[in-house]
């Protein structure tokens, strides 16, 4: 028996042969202009202090992933879209304090580190895209300098850094570092991901004031390491605080969300429109969608490919709406949606938008290494207006139901308002309520 070669010298089997093929032209582009504009502007060659302050932070740096390895893992873990790392702030002060090189240097080891303590054992997450993204921040470590030398704050001498001109070039300098940065990731995570939104790429609001965040302390760091080094230490803690509680909201996030489709899970989105009812007394609207004659999707496809279409008219149906709606997923091939602000005329037209998004979907599926594409769905959907068809969560969700079931009644693939039926009408569905008629959704 001979024992087999290592996989690094077996190139056809490295992950980067099965990578998409538009992704690795680009990869090796960037990586290729990264180590070009070290090589030709490797900055000043390094004096002993900042030998010392690039010491003070791969330290600290490093000491960061070690004391948080459980935090680090369990956010990759939950990781989604474009990962927010604490070590930036280490990383980005050293942009701003040390020569380029030592700068990139810094950068590469903290990856390194982090890859190997971390990511490895976690998602086994291959290394090309680890080089990529830490090529990312060399990138954005390399447009610090520039941007200082231009805002005529790139000495580190204490003495020279005149307060406010020194804060407007550290700010410019971390929106320049983050635009880089993310800007590159996210059309490495679309190319990997060609059907995902751009929004979910760019990563949420609050991913990116925590990027903000990160920089912020970086360039309190910037500042302690040229003024005391060994006071960098002091940071360590509050930055480990600060990981902690994201790890803490992006589990609560998770516990919000549904599994399968990313959408709110049902108890998350009734919470939503009892929040709505709590705080506007203006008018708004309730959607349910369902998807029409689903299980024959299944009962040709296979589950795996029931699974794929309702991702797709997932992403579908939160693509109709903006940002601040709610949209769930109620139960297995229904949809809730909040429309805040929106009365029943908008309402109806959203549900249009949704009703005819979702008949014109194209759905590529592989059942057995073959491809299918699945078409002709089609959604029923039921609007319920407020105040008109209800004043409390259940009413409306009754009511949006109803409408729904109405638009199942009168042939599928259409909208439905609660408002279209004459009061008498409406009186007497409650009696007579269809056998799936739910206020909560299916256990
Ligand atoms: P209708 O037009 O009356 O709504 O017909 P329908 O087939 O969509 O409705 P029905 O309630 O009879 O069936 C719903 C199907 O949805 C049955 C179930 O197999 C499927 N389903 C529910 N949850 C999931 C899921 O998570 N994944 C997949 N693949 N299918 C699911
Ligand atoms: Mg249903
Ligand atoms: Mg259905």
């Amino acid at each position: 028996m001979t024992a087999a070669r290592p996989r690094a010298l077996r190139p056809g089997q490295w992950d980067l042969a099965s990578a998409p093929r538009r992704v690795v032209p680009l990869y090796l582009s960037i990586e290729a202009l990264a180590a070009g504009l070290v090589a030709f502007f490797p900055g000043g060659v390094p004096t002993e202090q900042d030998l010392a302050r690039f010491g003070a932070l791969l330290v600290v740096g490093c000491l960061q992933t070690e004391l948080s390895l459980s935090t680090e893992k369990a956010r990759r873990y939950l990781a989604d879209g474009p990962h927010i790392s604490m070590t930036s702030v280490w990383m980005f002060g050293g942009a701003v304090v040390l020569p380029a090189f030592l700068a990139v240097a810094l950068t590469v080891i903290i990856y390194l580190h982090l890859w190997l303590r971390v990511w490895w054992s976690v998602q086994r997450r291959s290394a090309y895209r680890v080089a990529f993204s830490a090529t990312t921040v060399v990138l954005a470590c390399v447009s610090v300098h520039p941007v200082l030398t231009l805002l005529g704050a790139d000495s580190v001498q204490v003495d020279s850094w005149q307060g406010a001109r020194v804060l407007l070039a550290v700010v410019v300098a971390a929106l320049a570092y983050t635009t880089i940065n993310g800007g590159l990731v996210a059309v490495g995570i679309k190319l990997h991901h060609p059907t995902r939104p751009w929004r979910r790429t760019l990563g949420t609001r609050s991913e990116n004031a925590l990027e903000l965040a990160t920089l912020s302390l970086g360039g309190a760091a910037a500042v302690l390491v040229v003024t005391q080094p060994a006071l960098v230490a002091l940071m360590l803690l509050p930055v480990m605080v600060l990981h902690r509680n994201i790890l803490m909201r992006q589990l609560e996030e998770k516990a919000s969300q549904d599994s399968k489709t990313g959408l709110l899970t049902a108890e998350e989105w009734r919470v939503r429109v009892a929040a709505e009812l709590m705080h506007t007394h203006e008018p708004f609207a309730v959607l349910m969608v369902d998807l029409d004659r689903f299980k024959r999707v299944n009962d040709t496809y296979g589950h795996m490919a029931g699974d794929a279409v309702l991702r797709t008219v997932a992403e579908t149906v939160t693509k109709q709406l903006r940002s601040y709606d709610s949209v769930g997923r109620w139960g297995g091939e229904e949809f809730a949606v909040l429309l805040p602000q929106v009365p029943d005329e908008g309402a109806r037209e959203v549900a249009e938008r949704i009703r005819r998004a979702v008949a014109e979907l194209e759905v590529p599926v592989s059942i057995d290494d073959t491809s299918h594409t699945i078409r002709h769905l089609s959604a029923s959907v039921g609007v319920a207006p407020y105040p008109e068809a209800g004043t409390t969560v259940d009413g409306l969700i009754h009511a949006a139901d109803t409408a729904m079931y109405r638009a199942k009644h009168a042939g599928r693939d259409t909208v439905v308002s609660w408002a279209d039926h004459p009061v008498q009408e409406r009186k007497s569905i409650a009696p007579t309520s269809p056998p799936n008629l739910r206020l909560r959704p299916p256990s």
